[in-house]
């Protein structure tokens, strides 16, 4: 006879509902009673408690005073509804969700307590679906002394954004006053989920830098090599169809750059930021380039060379740059589905300033 079927028997003689008569003792082949807090006695069969607990198992097996008595098994601090539905659990791997809604911080403890592991993931589950403002700081002592760690993180996660509304929780008082180490963890908790969040803030704004330096760098190329919209090399034919690029808002920019690097009269020595910055993108393009003889960026090569002559005073801090840079364009390119690179361009005049006679 397999456990179900055996289910399927108890079920017929249903000795845990809550209307029964527990204590009638009437269901076939029982041999142990379990005694709830209530006082009511619930029989079962031994050998089916065994199988789905070792903790029960070994309580059976312990060796009796009285051989004659009766085995009986107390299930005492919870409330005797609850010992019914984790006896039908025992014998049949199911609880409704109901059983879930009334009795499931009871049968996680229960699960815990008699090493019963589908049911306390069942319950882990079932807890973590019903977490509320009211019950988190409950069910978080809960998953702590029951060794539940997914669940003990899911309501720490509750706890930690939404502290201000379960700070003024009964829960969370009875915890302050009850328990201040587990509050002490609570605490700690935020406080390194918001520097995560800082330094994973920190991290993104960093990276999208480096990436749209990246960006740019390909934007610098393409400018040089075939042009882009008004902006071009002065020995590519400007009849060539030129419409905007994929990279529409970094082009665009970096030509506006270009051509006031092209006709500014303050320049670099004159204190011009913006000749600054154009002069850091073409060396960064220098430093990033591997062909530089057959490159079309200007002053790639002259960048190049300076850059040999001053190895030794090239900084620190320039490197992890242009590392970074290449990094971000290496991971952009993993986690971004690929572009499209060639679109139909739209035909524009090029009215606008021929570049890099510089
Ligand atoms: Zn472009
Ligand atoms: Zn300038
Ligand atoms: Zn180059």
């Amino acid at each position: 006879m397999s456990l179900s079927n055996i289910s399927d028997d108890m079920y017929g003689h249903s000795p845990f509902s809550v209307n029964n008569d527990h204590s009638s003792g009437e269901m076939t082949g029982a041999d142990v009673q379990i005694i709830t807090s209530g006082g009511l006695r619930i029989p079962a069969h031994s050998c089916i408690l065994a199988l789905a607990s070792p903790v029960l198992e070994n309580i059976i097996d312990r060796p009796r005073k009285h051989r004659s008595s009766e085995k009986t098994i107390p299930i005492l601090g919870v409330p005797c509804d609850a010992v019914a539905v984790f006896l039908r659990f025992l014998y049949s791997s199911k609880c409704t969700e109901e059983d879930m809604d009334k009795y499931g911080v009871h049968l996680l403890a229960l699960s815990h307590v008699y090493l019963v592991p589908q049911l306390k993931q069942r319950c882990t589950k079932g807890l973590a679906g019903r977490l509320m403002f009211e019950n988190v700081v409950d069910v978080l002592q809960l998953a702590r002394l029951c060794n539940a760690p997914d669940l003990y993180l899911k309501c720490m996660k509750m706890v930690s954004s939404n502290f201000k509304a379960i700070e003024q929780t009964e829960g969370w008082k009875f915890l302050q006053n009850h328990d201040p180490w587990l509050e002490l963890e609570i605490l700690q908790f935020i406080d390194e989920a918001e520097t995560r969040k800082k330094r994973t803030r920190r991290h993104r704004e960093a990276q999208s830098l480096y990436l749209q330096l990246s960006e740019a760098m390909e934007c610098l190329e393409h400018i040089c090599t075939e042009g882009c919209m008004s902006v071009g090399p002065y020995d590519v034919e400007p009849s060539k169809n030129r419409g905007p690029c994929s990279k529409f808002s970094t082009c665009q920019g970096l030509q506006l750059l270009i051509r006031h690097f092209a006709t500014c009269k303050r320049r670099v020595n004159g204190g011009c930021l913006r000749c600054k910055r154009m002069w850091q993108l073409l060396r960064l393009h220098s430093s990033i380039c591997d062909q530089p003889d057959a490159c079309k960026v200007p002053l790639c090569r002259q960048f190049k060379l300076k850059m040999q002559q001053e190895k030794k005073r090239d900084d620190a801090r320039w490197r992890l740059l242009v590392r970074k840079v290449v990094s971000a364009k290496a991971i952009s390119s993993l986690s971004l589905p690929k572009r499209k690179r060639e679109e139909p361009r739209e035909a524009i005049n090029h009215s606008g300033v021929r570049m890099f006679e510089l």
